[in-house]
């Protein structure tokens, strides 16, 4: 038999927890070791015994042989869910650079036990016969609340902590005396926040049509065969991938393993959750980021201690500790927010495929505009490709898209914010009493506030962006919350031409109302639905036909079947072109074709107006035409040009400083460094050092290094570097460094 070494980090309280250390495996233990499994090692000077997880097991040594200890025995706890997710939580850290503990705070859910919400219960400890002589003693010597307690616990044998307490208002030390004298018993249970209570009707499936279940077959033969792979279901909105995911579902409860299924927070509706409880019922916990620490918790107890086999929720959801986890699904995958964007800045989709993989378990990917990553691993054949050409339900068509070309209508002197194809839409959808979704990418009541004399644009002290104008004379900045009232003189020429330029969702409305005063709005942004249920209240009024007009950014173009939405009307539809990302277009693309999936849900035709300053833009003709393959190519063609992922891996060296000087020395250094370490890395890139786009918020500045290879392997090694490094710089102590690996976002 050969030597075998494992990997181990010493038990999670312990401060030494960043570290990873070496210990032999001997002889007798080989065959029964895994990964995840809770050992006994010597540890230290002393060779105190301490547990530890194994999070890797190889056959060779990383440090001098006689140097290695050897693992005493396995813990008596074995394979522990902690042990798995205390090796995603190391893999994570590997992937993206963090701290172990910053990579345990995002995977373990118990990092702070939060008390329990108890209930509790009084019984009586008597039989008949003594709990009348009780009851005849109490009352002679005048023990009145004794008396009635006793009286009313031979009624109802048991009674709730709270209606004993509060309406028969029996003291506290008087229950403890009864409790002592066993007269009674007071039982505690841990009562689960359930955050969402439904009464539904359990409802059977649909009836599945070819494809879907053509699709649903092979998962099963798949999964019941162990073949865990990795699916990407590409289906236009409304071809029934939420029926696939639901098959797919039944397979795995058929097993007896459970599923995970993450959803963008924005469409975690009540339209969405109320579909999966009538399929499961109550064996679906839910979670989402309104819910407090102590129901997060609960949620995730239950998963644990099986009461629940499907956990629905946003990008967190993802870490529910089940046993026997079978399925992930990510439904809208492409959406930004499946990236973490605090350290580490992971991924939910790839921590997702290495969370199946350390575990057995398949993934579904689902989207009717895939990520331009996932589709391009669909095509070298790392996921397997799945398609919906079609929508499901009977009679549902896909709606008409016009492009209007807004610099024609400047030039026949409209100058209005409708385009004449628009309005004359919707003054026919009113008279019909039919509804109408226009969807505008940005909030506030206006743009940017500048002067028209000299230029001066109103600036954030403590960003580097622009103030936006809101309504009663305020100026907001969108990054940090500072606000100043609207000054009526330039303060830079004290010229009085300062004005708000741009538009807003609260603009529009304004617009509306004035155009088509018969109009009913509603309004959604990030201004209208600040409060906990506001989403949800303003999409079923609007559901409800209690308004004409739903006006919104891109909250609205989520969630929702609006069956009397037959037309949607894009503004701007350009402006997310505008960003400082290489995710622009295809940011563009999605929301343009989200929106456009809006219109026509139910039997009546649908009308998409796209009104854009680009007509030409790929991004914007693919949409109209619902065109995705024709999107991904030109867009890949594009990212090979320019080598951005996936083509290209990419990571970001990100630097925040309060002092601009030692921000940037601090990112000089560390780009200098890795020039002269990888001046023969073949095929790396480095890009930078530079101050970032926007250049600073909350007093912080910022700047980047943009570190580029086509293999992640190796961006891995330069993180890796650059963390060793500046353990022996003390100016690092004075900034903050973060990676982003493959960034969502722009810097
Ligand atoms: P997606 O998740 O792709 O947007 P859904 O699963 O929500 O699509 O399906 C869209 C609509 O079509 C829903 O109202 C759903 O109930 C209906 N639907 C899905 N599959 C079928 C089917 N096989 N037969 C009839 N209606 C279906
Ligand atoms: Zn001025
Ligand atoms: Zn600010």
């Amino acid at each position: 038999m050969s030597k075998q070494y494992a990997d181990i980090i010493i038990n999670i309280s312990h401060e030494a927890l960043d570290k990873v250390f070496q210990y032999e495996v001997p002889f007798a233990l080989q065959k029964k070791i895994s990964t995840g499994m809770q050992v006994v090692v010597p540890f230290g000077r002393w060779n105190k015994e301490q547990t530890g997880y194994v999070i890797r097991l190889s056959d060779h040594a990383d440090y001098e042989e006689n140097k290695i200890k050897e693992i005493l025995r396995i813990s008596e706890k074995g394979v522990s869910i902690e042990g798995k997710q205390i090796q995603l939580a190391y893999w994570i850290r590997e992937q993206y650079g963090s701290t172990m503990i910053q990579a345990l705070k995002t995977v373990l859910p118990m990092e702070k036990k939060v008390e329990q919400r108890l209930v509790k219960t009084v019984r009586l400890a008597l039989n008949r016969p003594e709990a009348e002589f009780f009851l005849e003693q109490a009352k002679a010597k005048s023990r009145r609340a004794q008396a009635r307690l006793l009286e009313e616990l031979m009624e109802h044998s048991q009674l709730s902590w709270e209606i004993v307490t509060k309406q028969l208002k029996i003291p506290r030390t008087t229950l403890k005396r009864l409790e002592e004298q066993k007269v009674i018993t007071v039982e505690s249970q841990n009562l689960y926040r359930n955050p969402i209570a439904f009464q539904v009707q359990k409802q059977t499936p649909k009836r599945l049509n070819l494809r879907q279940q053509m699709i649903s077959d092979e998962f099963k033969h798949d999964f019941l065969a162990k073949n865990y792979k990795t699916y990407l279901l590409h289906g236009v909105t409304g071809s029934g991938k939420t029926e696939v995911y639901m098959a797919a579902i039944e397979t795995v409860l058929s097993q007896g393993k459970q599923a995970i299924v993450l959803i963008p927070e924005i469409a975690l509706t009540y339209q969405t959750v109320k579909r999966f409880y009538e399929r499961f019922g109550d064996r679906i916990s839910i979670m989402n980021s309104k819910l407090s620490q102590g129901e997060r918790y609960d949620q995730m107890l239950r998963a644990k201690n099986g009461e629940v086999d499907i956990m629905i929720g946003p990008r967190s959801a993802l870490f529910t500790p089940f046993r026997d986890l079978g399925l992930i699904v990510i439904d809208e995958e492409h959406e930004s927010s499946y990236k973490s964007e605090s350290v580490p800045k992971y991924h939910a989709r790839e921590t997702a495929i290495a969370r199946a993989s350390l575990e057995g378990a398949s993934v579904i990917l689902g989207s009717a505009t895939p990520s331009i990553e996932s589709y391009t691993y669909a095509r070298e054949g790392k996921y397997q490709l799945w398609e919906l050409f079609d929508r499901a339900a009977p009679g549902s068509m896909m709606a008409n898209v016009h492009i209007e070309d807004m610099r024609l209508e400047l030039k026949e002197a409209n100058r209005s914010l409708f385009s004449r194809k628009l309005r004359m839409m919707i003054e026919e959808r009113l008279e019909k009493g039919q509804q109408i979704m226009l969807f505008l990418n940005r909030r506030g009541y206006a743009g940017f506030v500048s002067c028209r004399s000299c230029g001066h644009v109103l600036k954030c002290p403590h960003c580097d962006v622009s103030l936006t104008a809101h309504r009663g004379q305020k100026l907001v900045c969108h990054y940090c919350g500072y606000q100043i009232v609207a000054p009526k003189i330039c303060p830079d020429c004290g010229s009085p031409y300062i004005g708000a330029f741009g538009i807003g969702t609260q603009k529009v409305e304004y617009l509306v109302k004035k155009e088509f005063p018969e109009a009913r709005t509603l309004r959604m942004d990030m201004d209208t639905t600040r409060k906990k249920h506001s989403h949800e209240e303003i999409l079923s009024a609007f559901s409800n036909g209690e308004a004409d007009i739903l006006i919104g950014t891109q909250m609205i173009v989520k969630g929702h079947d609006f069956a009397n939405t037959t037309l949607v009307g894009i503004l701007a539809a350009d402006m997310s072109l505008y960003s400082n990302d290489f995710r622009a277009s295809e940011r563009t693309f999605q929301l343009l074709t989200q929106a456009a999936g809006r219109a026509g849900r139910g039997n009546l035709a649908g009308d998409v107006v796209i009104q854009t300053y680009n007509p030409e833009h790929y991004s914007i003709v693919t949409a109209a035409k619902q065109d995705y393959k024709l999107f991904y190519e030109q867009e890949y063609e594009y990212r090979k040009l320019l080598m951005y992922p996936p083509v290209c891996q990419m990571l970001v060296v990100f630097v925040g400083c309060s002092e601009f000087d030692i921000g940037k020395k601090a990112t000089d250094m560390l780009a200098q460094k890795m020039r002269q370490k990888y001046m023969n890395m073949e095929g790396l890139s480095i890009i930078g050092p530079s101050q970032a786009a926007i250049t600073k918020i909350k007093d912080t500045y910022r700047y980047v290094i943009y570190i580029k290879h086509v293999e992640y392997a190796k961006l891995v090694e330069v993180k890796d570097d650059l963390e060793f490094y500046m353990e022996n710089q003390k100016i690092y102590e004075k900034v903050m460094v973060t990676f982003d690996f493959n960034p969502m976002i722009g810097y």
